[in-house]
């Protein structure tokens, strides 16, 4: 399965940065090819930027979050069509700052996701323990939870990507071990087997918290590991570049 290395540039940034971030990353493409797909999830305002910035490159664009319904009296969201025609091809959904700071339940994510799949993106569903919940020797149980709770059951696997993110390692320059990701990453395949059958292999499952580019070769060499959410680094081009170059 060709891996995915997904930027997600959170909260980050005006649009002259943004344009330089994209333009820089199209110039690093002219170059060699990484053997792996490459996305880029800016702030909404510079979605039509960076998409018209990539245009031509074989980088994607993709949102942070979406509305799990199609339009409506939804003041400041957004609706998974609307992303799609900004060229949009995927969307973060249940990032734990989302669920953190907004309260989104596993069921408003799973509705997320649906919304998304049903306007032609795929949905990246985050899942992940909190520290409290890991020193509870808890992982498995609240990712078994979120899992069953978020990720659309019985849907089209080959656009569906999950993203195991545990929090207390998002931003804080901590890593699960490799045998911790390997462990979480092998529970989740398994928990997609009994949600959409067959198709769980060609689930991509991505591992996110603090991937950069001197642990990109370890954590995306392990069993399950189809590829990282990148958020630091992935505001930097060389160091996006270098993580890509790891697949
Ligand atoms: C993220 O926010 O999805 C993330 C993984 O952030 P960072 O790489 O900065 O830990």
């Amino acid at each position: 399965m060709r891996a995915l290395i997904a930027g997600n540039w959170k909260m980050n940034g005006l649009a002259e940065d943004a344009k330089t971030l994209a333009e820089g990353l199209k110039a690093l493409g002219e170059g060699a090819q990484p053997s792996c797909d490459l996305l880029v999830c800016p702030p909404f305002p510079y979605l039509a930027l960076v998409a018209q910035a990539l245009a031509g490159s074989r980088i994607s664009v993709g949102g942070q979050d979406c509305h799990g319904a199609t339009a409506g009296a939804h003041t400041g969201d957004t609706a998974a069509p609307m992303l799609r025609d900004v060229g949009c091809s995927y969307v973060i959904v249940g990032h734990s700052e989302r669920r953190s700071d907004h309260g989104e339940t596993d069921a408003q994510v799973r509705a997320k996701a649906e919304a998304a799949l049903a306007a032609g993106l795929a949905p990246i569903v985050c899942v992940g323990e909190t520290e409290k919940e890991r020193d509870a020797d808890q992982t498995l149980t609240v990712i078994g939870r979120q899992v069953k709770g978020s990720v659309p059951a019985g849907m089209e696997a080959g656009r569906l990507v999950v993203a195991y993110e545990p929090v207390w390692a998002i931003g804080t320059g901590r890593t699960a071990t490799a045998a911790e990701v390997a462990r979480v990453h092998a529970e989740i395949r398994r928990l997609l087997v009994g949600l959409v059958g067959e198709g769980a292999e060609k689930v991509r499952i991505l591992y996110g918290g603090s991937v950069k580019p001197d642990n990109a070769a370890e954590l995306l060499s392990q069993a399950n590991v189809d590829g990282a959410l990148v958020g630091g680094a992935s505001l930097d081009a060389e160091a996006f570049w270098a993580i890509a170059q790891s697949c």
